[in-house]
């Protein structure tokens, strides 16, 4: 399963850093256009690996680019051809690139780039180009025509015969992943896992497969385009000498490297057991292999590589082709043990009733990960934390990983934090000043504690059924959770653990908290609409909470200036005493199964709000032109040679979304056009 962001906002969830200093000269923001913006990440601490574990990275990184071209033609039969036509307009057009015309078919270009072909990343819908069918004809015969992708003896009118009806005609191959269920999914998909086949054939060949009372079935069709051909059904299998084969030689061919340098017995038995897999497409393989994996945790380096996710397919089983190549942050893991590691303080000073506390409470440890490289579905649109394998009875037996990536969240907190929003949002320089300097550490260390201790905490009395909250229990347990980490966040003990630098770090927590409580996230919601999500409504209800019950000592105040609304804080140790107050309330409900008084709390605070703050909200956030979605280009790294002998691996940032697609098409693009 992987984590996305959609939208980046200050106060959000997952992000975490083990910076300790937040002046950041790097660049992180590239470019924006449509509703995508480019950033790029920082790899820090790879300059103090050693050669071995440098040279490791490298050749996983290798493998994790070598497979771009598969989920272009996953993610549709046309997209390699129609890339390949871009890139040579792009490359050679000798006509007049000044016009809007171009640059309308540049930004197409660069969507295409963003989401591996023709199709949102997101909303799965075909691009609608902003330029003529007549002007892009001109474009493809003003370009080097001898550079297009033809088939053997086709002219370029037969060619653009094919390809443009799929990228102009609304009605053709409209959508990646067809999901009305009243008609056919698969065949209604343009997404390239199936060809001539019936979404009942795909689910009758599946099924005929499947072995009554398999407690450890193999992942069925996860590694295959579904055809028919001469009225037979059959599986092309991604494999060395199968479907995809000349990339997936490569990947293996860099996997073996990668092999010869592994960090230690188990790692190297991973890598081998893939590349295995790799060569003959055999499931029970790749399955040995998950587990093999999932067993890897000394390792500092790791990387997944291969056919995992199966949200493209509409049947669900069939798997994109994506990489990610990381290693362990030492300092944020640290910072997760040493929370884990105090698991029993923190239950017994909770400020909750003694009988709803646990006797013996352990804390989890989160691993925090760094990553190197992205590739196929990762890139540039990448997760903020995987939790893999995904075949259910692995992870009973055998458990998973769950990671979150910090450079990549801190990146869109940086990118964030130049967007104007918080300039827009905030209730002065001083609160600005806040953030800049702990909002980052301050969020991270809040998720370690909700997520590390706070899901954990407390117990149920014993007879309470733990179904007692019905449809009010996510919403209260993430309640709980959040509370539990704003109370202790703001406790004398995050100083003497060495977790927080000083108290103002516990201002920018609760300061960020109250105003995307009572105000930001409200960007999310339609006009209205109500509060729906779990989180949201959690942040809502204790923040409305708390400025209720606040009131009179006037510890979080509301004020307008020129019109806008905004929040202050007065006092902070009672702001934190009422958070106190409301965990002590919220356990009782868990603990003591209070559907009433669990329904009240929700119903309160947790799903309406003023309707006239709202639209106020949405037209200040329109005014700063931001965008909802965000990818990542890749670090460059560059082997260093003495005497034919690898000594060093360079890392570098490119400036440049295009000059990085051109790069990766010209010397990573292994696939036939037509495959
Ligand atoms: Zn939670």
């Amino acid at each position: 399963m992987a984590v996305t962001a959609i939208l980046t906002l200050s106060g959000c969830r997952n992000e975490r850093s083990s910076d300790a200093s937040f002046e950041d000269d790097f660049d992180y923001f590239v470019e924006q256009f449509a509703d995508l913006k480019i950033m790029k990440y920082r790899v820090p601490g790879f300059e103090d690996l050693s050669l071995k574990q440098k040279k490791l990275i490298y050749y996983l990184s290798q493998a994790a680019i070598c497979g771009r071209d598969i989920i272009y033609d996953q993610n549709g039969k046309y997209n390699l051809a129609i890339r390949r036509t871009l890139e040579t307009i792009y490359s050679s057009f000798s006509g007049d690139r000044e016009t809007d015309d171009f640059r309308n078919f540049e930004t197409y270009t660069k969507r295409v780039w963003f989401s591996n072909g023709i199709y949102h990343h997101y909303s799965s819908d075909k691009f609608k180009p902003a330029f003529s069918r007549e002007y892009f004809t001109g474009l493809v015969y003003r370009s080097d025509t001898t550079a297009l992708p033809l088939r053997e003896g086709e002219t370029v009118d037969e060619f653009l015969e094919v390809i443009v009806p799929v990228m102009f005609d609304p009605d053709v191959l409209p959508k990646k992943v067809f999901t009305d269920t009243d008609q056919d999914i698969v065949a209604n998909s343009a997404v390239n896992f199936y060809e001539n086949v019936t979404e009942q054939e795909a689910v009758n060949f599946y099924n005929s497969m499947k072995v009554p009372g398999d407690t450890t079935p193999v992942s069925y069709g996860l590694n295959t385009k579904l055809v028919k051909e001469n009225g037979l059904i059959k599986e092309n299998v991604y494999k060395l000498n199968g479907l995809y084969g000349e990339a997936i030689s490569q990947i293996v061919y860099w996997l073996e490297k990668a092999s010869g340098v592994a960090e230690n017995e188990e790692q190297k038995q991973v890598i081998d057991k893939l590349v295995e897999y790799y060569i003959t497409g055999d499931l029970e393989t790749f399955d040995e292999y998950s587990i093999l994996w999932v067993n890897d945790l000394d390792s500092r380096i790791d990387f997944v590589n291969g056919f995992i996710e199966t949200y493209e397919d509409p049947l669900g089983m069939k798997a994109t082709w994506e990489a990610l190549v990381n290693f362990k942050d030492l300092e944020a893991t640290r910072r997760t043990e040493i929370i884990s590691a105090n698991a029993q303080w923190f239950e017994d000073n909770s400020p909750i009733d003694e009988r709803f506390k646990k006797n013996e409470v352990k804390g989890v440890t989160a691993k925090v990960i760094t990553a190197a490289m992205l590739g196929g579905d990762c890139y540039p649109a990448t997760p903020i934390g995987i939790n893999l394998p995904n075949a259910d009875w692995i992870r009973k037996l055998h458990g998973s990983k769950s990671v979150t990536i910090e450079n990549i969240t801190y990146a869109y907190d940086q990118v964030s934090l130049g967007s104007g929003f918080l300039e827009e949002f905030a209730s002065g320089q001083e609160e600005i000043d806040l953030i800049k300097k702990y909002g980052y550490q301050a969020d991270n260390l809040q998720v370690d504690l909700h997520e590390c201790l706070g899901h954990g905490s407390g117990q149920l009395l014993p007879g309470t059924s733990p179904d007692a909250l019905k449809n009010y229990a996510s919403s209260l347990e993430e309640v709980r959770a959040d509370l539990f980490s704003l109370y202790f966040i703001a406790d004398e003990k995050m100083l003497e653990l060495g977790l927080l630098p000083d108290y103002d770090a516990v201002k920018a927590k609760y300061l960020a908290y109250i105003r995307n409580g009572l105000m930001t996230q409200l960007v999310r919601i339609e006009e209205g609409k109500d509060i729906e999500q779990a989180h949201m409504r959690c942040r809502q209800i204790i923040s409305r909470w708390a400025y209720e019950h606040g009131k009179t000592d006037h510890v979080i105040e509301a004020f307008t200036t020129d019109g806008n609304t905004y929040y202050r804080i007065n006092d902070f140790q009672k702001l934190r005493m009422l958070f106190g107050e409301l965990l002590a309330e919220v356990q009782r409900i868990k603990s003591e199964g209070d559907y009433e008084a669990g329904r009240e709390l929700v119903e309160t605070y947790g799903i309406r709000f003023d309707r006239k703050l709202h639209q106020e909200v949405l037209a200040r956030y329109e005014k700063l032109n931001l965008v909802p979605y965000g990818g990542f280009l890749n670090p460059m790294y560059e082997p260093v040679e003495e005497n034919g002998e690898l000594v060093d691996v360079r890392i570098s940032f490119s400036d440049s979304y295009a000059g990085q697609m051109m790069y990766y098409s010209k010397n990573y693009s292994f696939l036939p056009t037509w495959n």
